[in-house]
Order: C-alpha cells, then structure tokens, then sequence
C-alpha cells in the first residue's frame, strides 16, 4: 500500500493549508497541482494568448519548462527558470487558469509533471483530479467541499489579511465560475472518486479536519505513523 493522499474539491474549500498541514505532521511532501494550471495560464496570458486558440497553446507549451522546488517547506513555482511563485496568485490569473485547465494538451502535461512528482516521493497532493485521474490508487482520497458563501469568506479574508484590495461579491462571483468551470469541462472534470470520504469543512476548525485526515490515513495503512 502507498503512502499517498490525494485531496480534492472546489476553490476555497481550505485544500491547500490542510494538505500542507496533514503533510507536516506525516512527513510527506505537499504538492500543490493548482499552482501548476495557474503557471501556464500566466505563461499564456502574458504572451496575450486566451483559452480559446488551441493552436497558439499547443505551441506555445512546448517552450514552457515548470520545476518545482522547496523554500523553507513551501513549495516554489519555477516557470522557465523564473520563481512565480507570487504573480500565479492573482485573481486574474485564477479565472485563466481554470479557462486554461480544460484545454486537453495542458492537462496532459501536467499530468506528467504530477505522477514524477509522486513518484520521486510520498505526496499529499491537492488539485481537484488528484483522486479520479491523476493517482488513482492512492491509499487516501479526500473530497473536501464548504458552503459556497464560507468559501467565499475565508477567500475574502485571506486575500484582505495580504492586504488587497477585494469585493467579496466578485469574489463569490469567481467562485461559482470556477466550480462550474471545473465540474462542466469534458477532461478530469472537478468530481469526487467513488473510493474518496467527503468532508465538508463549513463548520469545522482547520484542526478539525487536519486530525480526521491523519486518523483516517493511519487506519488505511499504519506505515503512515512511522
Ligand atoms: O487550486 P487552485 O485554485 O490554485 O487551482 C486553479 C485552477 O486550476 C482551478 O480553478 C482549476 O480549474 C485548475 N486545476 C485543475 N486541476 C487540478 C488543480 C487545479 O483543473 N488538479
């Protein structure tokens, strides 16, 4: 049995500060997917390309090298030997890249990237195909979901407490593009693996769920522990 953990669900669920913290306490290495899709979609859009020329995209991705490195335990984005790791964080670049994630050729990319990643070592990775598509057979899934108007607030705080300035009605607004963005699209479309355990985070504490998830992950294969 493998030591991975795939977490899954839509945007502001809490996915990536749980699975960066579930990843502390067991060991493993955090590897964030959706920084990947938001690397070519700012790639794309500062080359003035949009999710609707399949041609310019195919082109243009086999000039695009992608590395991930560690700084200090958080992951870097490295994007044709240029740490992005701050500009793929923009609202703007979140709207594309989830444009940019149902091209075909895009995702199989990533793909790729994902699995070496993996491979190399035992991962909780976050996305919202890690469970479906990318490792099918990871001990753990996760399908982590919230109220829609939680996820909005916690977004709103997050963005605010970096000191931008945000409306939370366009941040509500992003979101529900986003999941039907994600849900609708025809490739790795945003959906919970039939093995994945749901885990609605509205009303639990960050601690809440970070425990259940080593719980859970230390039944299915107590190598976990160690
Ligand atoms: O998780 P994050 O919000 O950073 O992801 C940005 C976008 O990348 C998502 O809205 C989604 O469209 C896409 N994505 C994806 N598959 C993944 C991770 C992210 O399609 N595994």
């Amino acid at each position: 049995m493998n030591k991975e953990i795939a977490i899954d669900g839509p945007a502001g669920a809490g996915k990536s500060t749980i699975a960066k913290k579930v990843a502390e306490k067991l060991g493993l290495v955090y590897v964030d997917t959706g920084a990947m899709f938001r690397g070519i979609a700012l790639y794309m859009t500062e080359k003035g390309i949009e999710a609707n020329e399949p041609d310019r995209i195919k082109t243009e991705l086999e000039k695009i090298k992608l590395d991930i490195v560690y700084e200090d335990g958080e992951q870097q984005l490295i994007l044709n030997d240029e740490n992005v790791s701050k500009s793929i964080r923009k609202p703007e670049i979140s709207k594309a890249a989830s444009a940019f994630a149902t091209i075909p050729e895009v995702r199989a990319r990533l793909l790729n990237l994902q699995r070496e990643l993996a491979a190399k070592r035992p991962v909780v990775m976050d996305g919202r195909d890690i469970g479906s598509k990318v490792l099918p057979e990871a001990t753990v899934k996760i399908f982590l979901t919230a109220d829609v108007k939680v996820r909005a607030e916690r977004r709103y705080k997050e963005l605010t407490e970096k000191g931008e300035n945000v409306d939370i009605a366009d941040i509500m607004a992003d979101i529900k593009n986003r999941d039907e963005q994600d849900t609708k699209r025809a490739v790795s479309p945003l959906t919970q693996a039939e093995d994945a355990i749901l885990v609605d985070t509205s009303s639990l504490s960050i601690d809440e769920v970070v425990g259940a998830i080593i719980k859970i992950a230390c039944e299915k294969n107590p190598e976990f522990n160690k």
